[in-house]
């Protein structure tokens, strides 16, 4: 493929950005199952519904370019979630796990906003004020996002991982 503009860039981040949404919902049932910590199922609950009206604005900015969204595969946020899926996989303690299983989410909200954030920028130099508005409104969702789960973090779960009886 020959990226030979800007806009073509954009389009690529904006693909990349579609998968990552897409590969986010199918793993996202998988850690709130794992929780145990009520404020966090709910909360990954909550930005899993989140995460799919995102998926829906990025097919609205498809569907006004008259491209399609799919066809590439981001090969960071298939790492960063490989790495959250280990740590269900190991011999761990619920208080722990649940530690983890923020970690594993902020590692996904830092690699959305790194891309969200890009995006948001060449939609104003483009001239695509339309999707700079949808994407911005993303940008600001994981943000959000990202910010409760350190609360959340930092109010309760570490504490509560740190209590935890060791042998
Ligand atoms: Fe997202
Ligand atoms: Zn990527
Ligand atoms: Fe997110």
């Amino acid at each position: 493929m020959q990226i030979d503009s800007l806009r073509k860039l954009y389009e690529e981040e904006l693909k990349d950005l579609h998968s990552m949404e897409r590969q986010i919902i199918q793993a996202l049932p998988k850690m709130i199952k794992a929780a145990s910590n009520d404020e966090l199922k709910s909360s990954l609950e909550e930005h899993l519904q989140v995460t799919k009206e995102q998926l829906e604005r990025l097919d609205s900015i498809f569907a006004q370019l008259g491209k399609r969204g799919q066809g590439k595969k981001c090969k960071g946020m298939e790492g960063v979630l490989e790495e959250g899926k280990e740590l269900l996989e190991e011999d761990i303690a619920p208080e722990v796990l649940d530690a983890g299983i923020i970690a594993a989410a902020q590692h996904v909200e830092h690699y959305e906003i790194a891309g969200y954030g890009t995006v948001v920028a060449y939609a104003r130099l483009l001239g695509e004020r339309a999707a700079e508005k949808l994407l911005a409104q993303s940008l600001v969702e994981e943000k959000e996002a990202d910010r409760k789960l350190t609360e959340l973090a930092e109010a309760t779960v570490n504490a509560e991982a740190e209590a935890v009886a060791v042998g």
